[in-house]
C-alpha cells in the first residue's frame, strides 16, 4: 500500500522551499501527521484554499521518501468564527498547541480528536466560550493521563477550600499542610470546578463562566498543566 486517507483537523501549516508547504495534522486515524502540500503557494492551487489552519479536511495522501505527498483534499468543515473573532481564534490557538505537544506522530488518538472537533464545533457555534474552554482543558490533561481531583480531598472529604497541583486536585482544610504549593481558591471557583469534573460538552455549551472567575481558574488549570507537563505556551503570553 502506497498510499492512504486520513480525516484530520489542520493545526499549521509552515512553507517549505519556494513552494510547498508543510501540513501538520491532527488525524482521527493517526495521531498527529505531517505532509507536504506540493506547489500549494501557486495562486492557482486549487489545494491551497482548503489547507487552511482549523479547517477540517479528508485528504488522500502518498507516503513519500522524506514526507508524505497530499495527492488530494476534500473539505468537510470551516470554523469561521474562530478566525473572525479574535477572543476565539486566541483561546484556540492555544488549545492547538497544547495539542501539538501531547499527541504523537502516529499513534491512533480516536478520544483526543473527538474532544478538540467537539471544542472547536463549540465555541464557532456559541457565545459563551469560557465554558467550553475550561471544558476542554479538563478533558485534555485527563486524556494526556493528568486527571485533576476535583470532587474531593484526598483524604475523601468533600469540603474542599484549596488547590495544589502535587496533590492532583482540591484538597480540604485538613490536608492543606501537606502540600507545598497550595493554590487559595475562591468558594465560587471550587463549585465550579466540581461540577466540569462530571459535565458533558452538551451541558457545558449550556452553561457560561463570568469573566472575573476565570483568571483565577485559568491559573488553577495552567498551574497544574505545567506542574504534570512542564508545557509552558507561546500563545499564552498573549492576552485575552
Ligand atoms: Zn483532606
Amino acid at each position: 500500500m502506497n498510499s492512504y486517507y486520513i480525516t484530520g483537523i489542520i493545526l499549521s501549516r509552515e512553507n517549505i522551499g519556494e513552494k510547498d508547504r508543510l501540513i501538520v495534522f491532527l488525524t482521527r486515524e493517526r495521531g498527529k501527521l505531517r505532509a507536504v502540500a506540493r506547489s500549494s503557494r501557486r495562486i492557482s492551487s486549487k489545494m491551497a484554499g482548503s489547507l487552511e489552519p482549523f479547517n477540517l479536511v479528508r485528504c488522500w495522501i502518498h507516503i513519500g521518501k522524506t514526507f508524505d505527498i497530499i495527492k488530494g483534499v476534500e473539505l468537510i468543515k470551516t470554523f469561521p468564527n474562530l478566525v473572525r473573532d479574535i477572543k476565539k481564534y486566541l483561546l484556540v490557538s492555544r488549545i492547538i498547541e497544547f495539542i501539538q505537544y501531547i499527541v504523537q506522530e502516529n499513534e491512533e488518538s480516536p478520544e483526543i480528536f473527538k474532544l478538540l472537533f467537539g471544542t472547536m464545533s463549540a465555541m464557532n457555534d456559541y457565545e459563551n466560550i469560557n465554558s467550553v474552554y475550561i471544558f476542554f482543558w479538563i478533558n485534555a490533561l485527563a486524556l494526556a493521563g493528568y486527571k485533576m481531583r476535583l470532587d474531593r480531598c484526598i483524604c475523601g472529604r468533600r469540603e474542599i477550600t484549596s488547590f495544589s497541583s502535587s496533590m492532583g486536585g482540591v484538597l480540604c482544610n485538613d490536608c492543606i499542610e501537606k502540600a507545598d504549593d497550595v493554590i487559595t481558591v475562591s468558594n465560587s471557583v471550587l463549585t465550579l470546578l466540581k461540577e466540569y469534573a462530571i459535565i458533558k460538552l452538551s451541558e457545558a455549551v449550556k452553561r457560561e463562566i463570568p469573566q472575573y472567575l476565570m483568571e483565577e481558574i485559568e491559573n488553577i488549570i495552567a498551574n497544574f498543566r505545567i506542574y504534570h507537563t512542564n508545557i509552558r505556551l507561546k500563545s499564552e503570553e498573549v492576552n485575552v
